[in-house]
């Protein structure tokens, strides 16, 4: 049985003081970590700040990007071993909105991915068909191919270890979501295509999250899915009885 993940994406928003009432606020509300994951993936200046008051509680942190090198003349990232070492558990990497506005590819994600394993720090992959790929059915060849990039020359080990984020870009923000039944055979193909190339061990452990407007109102529908484990959520888990509420499903 794979434990389910559910993930707040905080992208650009709130501000450090706003960030650490929120996780003052949820920290002794979230269900235990033995029956379901929560995490929350904040913005860079935030995070030391949210693991602190996070510590000793069932609420995780995440970071929603990182550079694949440990340290050098990389102006303006930020490590795995910075994370690291502030005590970040999760990286989100290879979000659309990355891929698309700040020039991330999969080689790019493919490099992070290896550095996040090489740092235990657990990598949640996004992968995603456009609107257009959708129309002119490529989605699936779309996301097979983002996937197989993804996670190249990991060990099947390291696969099974990965959390995979489903998040159509036409989905994501638009109040627009997948319909249960879609998203679940995406997460079925992915997963197929997993067991193709890491065996049937690591596909049938591997988790898989689907992203784009989940909300209170559809995430039980969403989780109740045989291959969807978990979601990843931007704007409804910026508000805590939102975001509890989600964890609750999980
Ligand atoms: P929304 O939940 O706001 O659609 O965002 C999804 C997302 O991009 C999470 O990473």
């Amino acid at each position: 049985m794979r434990k389910k993940v559910i993930a707040g994406n905080w992208k650009m928003n709130k501000l450090v003081g706003e960030a650490e009432q929120f996780v003052e606020d949820v920290k002794e509300s979230v269900p235990s970590s033995e029956k379901v994951e929560s995490v929350v993936v904040a913005p860079f200046t935030h995070l030391h700040a949210l693991v602190e008051k996070a510590k000793g509680t069932d609420l995780k942190i995440g970071a929603q990007n990182m550079h694949a090198e440990e340290s050098g003349a990389f102006t303006g990232e930020v490590s795995p071993e910075m994370l690291k070492d502030i005590g970040v558990e999760y990286v989100v990497l290879g979000h659309s909105e990355r891929r698309e506005l700040f020039g991330e590819t999969d080689e790019s994600v493919n490099q992070k991915v290896h550095a996040a394993f090489k740092h235990n720090l657990v990598p949640i992959v996004c992968v995603g068909e456009s609107d257009e790929q959708r129309e002119n059915n490529q989605a699936e060849t779309i996301v097979e191919d983002q996937v197989k990039k993804a996670l190249k020359d990991l060990t099947n080990e390291q696969v099974q270890d990965v959390i995979i984020a489903y998040e159509p870009i036409w989905a994501i923000g638009t109040g627009k979501t997948a319909t249960a039944e879609d998203a679940n055979a995406m997460c079925t193909h992915i997963r197929n295509v997993v067991k193709a190339f890491a065996g049937d061990e690591a596909a049938q452990a591997v988790r898989i999250q689907y992203g784009g407007s989940v909300k209170p109102a559809n995430v039980d529908e969403m989780l109740g899915q045989s291959d969807i484990d978990g979601a990843l959520v931007g704007g409804a888990s910026l508000k805590t009885d939102s975001f509890l509420a989600l964890v609750e499903a999980g």
